[in-house]
């Protein structure tokens, strides 16, 4: 910022002295110019010979040349000049030429009159020119001509006025950020001591957990300025410029210190350098620059950057080196105790009723991440207001839970009553193996009506408490379940249909990922065979064995789901009186609860 204000200083010294020399060569050649080209030039045997004959009508001596006005043949003054000759009888001559009006005085015009127009005009049409040049230029040549500066004003906001009573859960991560906030408030305490504090702090979790919450939070709480950048924001058209933005955001940092910055995505531009695909210029300027700023910067003025990743292990090794982002932050997806704690921070801000069970919608929501839990609350209300109450209830934000996890209600969608018992079979397939077997998560809730995430109904199973670990027969049962849909089909209508494709989907992930990861098949010992490459990013797999053990493997993963199909198909055909008498109560309501199921289910008939 000094900088650039020391450079329009510099432009304004260079441009004062151009209009001074400008200035100086028009008064001293256009202006005699132009005068001289209304006064014409002559001898002065010409002006003697006027002067006899009675022309001349006004004359002004000056030091070395005289100027005159005659009237000519048909009667129209002209200004004429000569060069004065020594002539002591000239006096004399135009003092008995009576009519003649002679001066020795030499300016004509008003002095500040000439003033104006010599100096302050040209003057003021240079500076009218210069502005319209540079606004020109400035457009056409748009970013680039601000090569080696950036436009970086967008970094700061003041204040973020966040708190960590704003961020739920994530225990961990505050504690570890505590530390920074402190230093913050009081860098000299360890300056003192001389202690280096982390320069650096890495955010990694899945998106939607709160990573830039946590860093705004750490700025209200410090209550420093807050400045944020996204990682793809350094990744310009040119080579450098990323790295002049960098170079930027750290000078303005520095200024504004103590300060947080937050730099989100930074996996954009701390990708490992491995020299692969080419080569990136400009990224690599960019991480370049960004480690020698890291390291350049005088960690006690209270300069802290956090960075913000759901790819850490795609992190050049470089960025997680001491004195750098040094300390890894988790944000992890919440728990049971985490997701109530998010719900309740949330609904703060919303009316609800008085006696909302939380637990029950932080049960319901396993996997779900802070931002989707907002996201839920938030629908709830909207949901409440559509319905014209004044507060949220707990079905609002039931059903807000089920509009998150599979979009809204498609009421107005025209379904066969040949399908709509094919769906209610289907589904009351899901529900029954998931009882029938005793390593199953209770039912919670089953419904057809179809959703526009294009589900055409669903069974919910949601755990009694949260589980962190899944047995092999947990495993298996899960996976038995998934097949309960397609069995009962076959059962009841001896045919198959393609509602079934996403339990397909989930039942060969989870039973590829028991032989490939989790050591749970029957031919394999404890042996990877697929690695994880996006933990955060829905954990994305690849193969790492030989197209033989593939093979292997393929053959394994089928005899797994083959077994689970055959158990549901047993289990169903052993309830099939249940199956039809529940199946026919699901197609007349529509949806059930658990407790409904497990009724009609339990009651001797
Ligand atoms: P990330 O940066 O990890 O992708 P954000 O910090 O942008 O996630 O979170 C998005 C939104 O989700 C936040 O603005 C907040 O409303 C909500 N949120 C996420 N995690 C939490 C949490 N732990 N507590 C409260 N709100 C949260
Ligand atoms: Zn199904």
């Amino acid at each position: 910022m000094n900088e650039r204000k020391n450079n329009n200083k510099k432009n304004y010294l260079i441009f004062a002295v151009i209009c001074m020399v400008l200035l100086l060569l028009f008064n001293s050649f256009v202006v005699p110019a132009v005068k001289k080209a209304q006064i014409k030039e002559t001898n002065y045997s010409f002006f003697l010979s006027q002067l006899d004959s009675g022309n001349v009508t006004k004359v002004e001596i000056k030091e070395d040349s005289i100027v005159f006005e005659a009237v000519n043949s048909n009667g129209r003054k002209k200004a004429y000049s000569t060069v004065r000759v020594e002539d002591p009888d000239l006096v004399k001559r135009l003092y008995e030429n009576g009519n003649v009006d002679f001066t020795g005085k030499i300016e004509t015009q008003n002095p500040i009159a000439s003033f104006i127009v010599s100096w302050v005009l040209p003057l003021v049409f240079m500076i009218v020119l210069w502005n319209i040049l540079m606004r020109g230029m400035g457009k056409r040549m748009g970013n680039s001509m601000a090569f080696g500066k950036s436009n970086a004003k967008i970094y700061v906001k003041a204040q973020t006025g966040k708190t960590f009573g704003d961020v739920a859960g994530q225990d961990e991560a505050k504690e570890a950020l505590v530390e920074i906030v402190d230093f913050l408030h009081n860098p000299q305490k360890y300056a003192d001591i001389g202690a280096d504090l982390p320069k650096g702090a890495l955010l990694v979790g899945p998106p939607g957990t709160g990573k830039t919450l946590l860093a705004q939070a750490v700025a209200g709480e410090a209550n420093v300025p807050f400045f944020s950048i996204s990682g793809s924001e350094f990744v310009e058209m040119f080579v450098g410029m990323g790295a002049a933005k960098v170079r930027d955001l750290f000078k303005q940092a520095n200024e504004k210190a103590p300060c947080i910055v937050f730099i989100d995505e930074i996996d954009t531009i701390g990708k490992k350098r491995d020299g692969q695909n080419g080569g990136n210029d400009e990224r690599e300027q960019t991480l370049n620059q960004l480690l020698t700023e890291m390291d350049g910067f005088d960690g006690k003025k209270g300069v802290v950057i956090l960075a913000a990743t759901n790819r850490p292990e795609s992190l050049d090794p470089a960025l997680l080196r001491p004195g750098r982002f040094d300390r890894r932050i988790p944000a992890e997806l919440p728990d049971l105790a985490g997701r109530e704690a998010v719900l309740k921070v949330h609904a703060k801000k919303i009316k609800t009723d008085p006696d909302i069970d939380y637990n029950a919608i932080a049960r319901a929501t396993a996997g779900a991440s802070g931002a989707e839990l907002a996201n839920i609350i938030n629908e709830a209300a909207l949901r409440a207001v559509r319905n014209g109450r004044q507060t949220v209830s707990q079905s609002d934000l039931e059903e807000s839970v089920e509009v998150v996890i599979a979009g809204y209600q498609r009421k107005n969608a025209v379904i066969s009553q040949q399908e709509k018992e094919l769906i209610a079979y289907h589904e009351i397939g899901h529900a029954l193996v998931a009882a029938k077997q005793k390593d199953s998560a209770p039912v919670h809730k089953i419904t057809i009506i179809p959703r526009t995430s294009g589900a055409l109904g669903y069974t919910m199973q949601v755990d009694e408490v949260e589980k962190f670990l899944l047995t092999k027969e947990e495993a298996l049962s899960r996976i038995a379940v998934l097949t309960g849909g397609r069995s009962a089909e076959e059962l009841i209508f001896n045919s198959c249909t393609t509602g079934a494709s996403n339990d397909i989907e989930k039942a060969t992930k989870l039973a590829r990922a028991m032989v490939t990861r989790y050591g749970m098949s029957s031919s394999f010992d404890m042996i990877a065979l697929e690695a994880v490459n996006n933990q955060y990013l829905g954990g994305d797999t690849s193969l790492i064995c030989s197209p033989e053990t593939a093979a292997r493997i393929d053959a394994e993963v089928n005899g797994i789901v083959r077994d689970a199909h055959e158990r549901a198909r047993q289990i169903l055909s052993e309830n099939i009186g249940k199956l039809h008498e529940l199946a026919h109560y699901l197609l007349e309501k529509e949806t059930i609860t658990g407790e409904e199921f497990m009724s009609i289910l339990n009651a001797e008939n």
